[in-house]
């Protein structure tokens, strides 16, 4: 039996994967079981930040696994404390709890400011206000928080305590925490799944002064945007703001499991013994290969993303077929004309692999991709984007 017909027989359909099936990869370049390569352009939705197989981060994951693979959050480790001393110094925040994905890293971030809001105003401050078209994870909390209602059509009832403002509509906003009693205002810098769409700076600016004047934690989910990926560190630091806590996963741990939910000075007390815990968080192995990721994001390495999205930008806009191209650094939204299932499909034809996010193709390759590689890439999207019929 095949491998695809295997997983479509004992695998929950949850995925519409494509036909390929991949077995190994170097860098950007991923091979499938016939041998056929592929530029990687997905790196696992922005989880592989320095490719696969990368040897630094290899290095750092075996030598940990050989020594200690785990030994539950009952005992101090290494790798753990050091990639949370790292994240401060490099943020500004004050503590950091560690989990194993993005919606649980929201979950923690929704918890803490919960809790700030309940003991410093009164337990009705629960509303956590999110934004219309975000994506803040699969379990139950972050359904809620997710301000999509097509994610939420099943599953009734989600967690209450969620209201959902337009993104960049300042007054709707305001007039929103005037009415909710708000536990704290969350979004995405760039909404990714909602169509990599990047928040006006004004609208983030006013958000986060609304917050610092009315004492609402300021929550920013850095899970798809973060490490990274958008050229900063984190995106907020594009635009000038403090955030009091910051959630993020995916290319944190370089293709290992990890999340992690930054708390500020504001809100690093509330988190007590009991309050909140996972088996797995901040797990030595997932610690070490993530260390070894965000050492090496310095000033240089993010300046060097930014120049190879100023190429993927210039490369695309106004090419044929392509509408529009939105983003931020490496994170990259292609308005097609055809539609983009069907060009990422006839990418994967040409040995391209590439994402969509709604109505767009979406590009997150590795933030260390080869100029070479990524320009044979965008050229065969261009190509395919040209061309008459699919
Ligand atoms: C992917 C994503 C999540 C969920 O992360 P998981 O690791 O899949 O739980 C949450 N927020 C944003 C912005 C994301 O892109």
């Amino acid at each position: 039996m095949s491998i695809i017909s295997l997983d479509k027989e004992f695998v929950a359909g949850t995925y519409g994967r494509f036909p390929v099936e991949l077995v190994s990869g170097k860098g950007c370049i991923l091979t499938d079981v016939n041998g056929k390569e592929y530029i990687d352009l997905t790196s696992g939705i922005g989880v592989t930040s320095f490719g696969i197989a990368d040897e630094a981060w290899v290095q750092a994951i075996t030598a940990q696994a050989m020594k200690l693979q785990h030994s539950s959050n009952l005992y101090y480790t290494e790798p753990c404390a050091k990639l949370a001393q790292f994240l401060c110094q490099k943020t500004g925040m004050k503590k950091v709890f560690f989990c194993n994905s993005g919606a649980e890293a929201n979950e923690c971030a929704i918890k803490v400011a919960r809790k700030y809001s309940a003991e410093k105003k009164g337990a009705e401050h629960y509303t956590i206000i999110t934004l219309v078209n975000s994506f803040h994870g699969r379990t139950l909390t972050t359904l809620a928080a997710t301000g999509q209602d097509h994610f939420h059509q099943y599953f009734q009832p989600l967690t209450p305590g969620f209201a959902y403002v337009q993104a960049n509509n300042i007054a709707m906003l305001e007039e929103m925490v005037a009415t909710v009693k708000p536990a704290a205002i969350m979004f995405e810098c760039v909404q990714g799944e909602g169509g990599v769409l990047p928040l006006n700076k004004e609208f983030i600016c006013a958000a986060e002064k609304l917050c610092k004047e009315q004492d609402i934690p300021l929550i920013i989910d850095e899970v798809q945007t973060g490490n990274g990926r958008t050229g900063k560190l984190y995106s907020y630091m594009h635009f000038g703001i403090t955030p009091d806590i910051v959630s993020t996963a995916k290319g944190l741990g370089g293709g290992l499991p990890i999340g992690a939910t930054l708390m500020s000075e504001k809100v690093q007390s509330v988190l007590g013994p009991g309050d909140h815990g996972s088996t797995y968080g901040g797990n030595p192995v997932c610690s070490a290969g993530a260390l070894s990721i965000m050492q090496r994001l310095d000033d240089a390495f993010l300046a060097e993303v930014q120049r190879k999205s100023d190429y993927v930008f210039s490369a695309l806009q106004g090419a044929p077929g392509i509408e529009s191209v939105t983003g931020l650094g490496l994170m990259i939204g292609i308005q097609t004309a055809k539609p983009a299932k069907d060009v990422v499909n006839a990418c994967i034809e040409k040995g391209v692999l590439a994402l969509t996010a709604k109505t767009k193709v979406r590009l997150l390759p590795a933030l260390n991709i080869p100029m070479e590689q990524l320009e044979t890439a965008i050229e065969t999207i261009k190509a395919v984007c040209k061309e008459e019929t699919l």
